[in-house]
């Protein structure tokens, strides 16, 4: 499916509900997170609706791909060479939203192992 019409995250993708768009590439839009976890918080989602990591790698490997050298492109133009991704999979965990999203988070320590 390449957009879902109920998924937030779609909604973003196509402008029909605000985000503050910091990067975007043929396959992929970064926005800024609501409730920042970090100085850097920005979630990198596919263009292409998929509900968590390991569905958007199997229905468009190229495109998920990019999510990774998106968030690098996002962490570099913020000045930071480290930064941490994480993709929440699954209610268990913490998954709120089912549309593929890479959290990138930068600008304070982040402890491991994660809580
Ligand atoms: O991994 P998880 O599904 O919990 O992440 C969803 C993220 O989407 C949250 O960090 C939340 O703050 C963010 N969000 C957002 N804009 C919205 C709704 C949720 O940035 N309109």
């Amino acid at each position: 499916m390449s957009a879902d019409p109920d998924c937030l995250f779609c909604k973003i993708v196509a402008g029909e509900v605000p985000a503050e768009v910091v990067h975007a590439t043929e396959g992929t839009v970064a926005f800024r997170d609501i409730n920042p976890q970090a100085p850097l918080h920005v979630l990198v989602v596919p263009r292409t609706h998929a509900p968590n990591a390991a569905a958007s790698a199997e229905v468009d490997p190229a495109q998920f791909a990019e999510i990774a050298t998106a968030a690098r492109a996002v962490a570099t133009a913020e000045g930071y060479d480290d930064y941490r991704l994480v993709f929440n999979t699954g209610a268990g965990v913490g998954q709120t939203v089912f549309h593929t999203h890479c959290h990138v988070l930068a600008g304070r320590p982040l402890t491991w192992p994660p809580g």
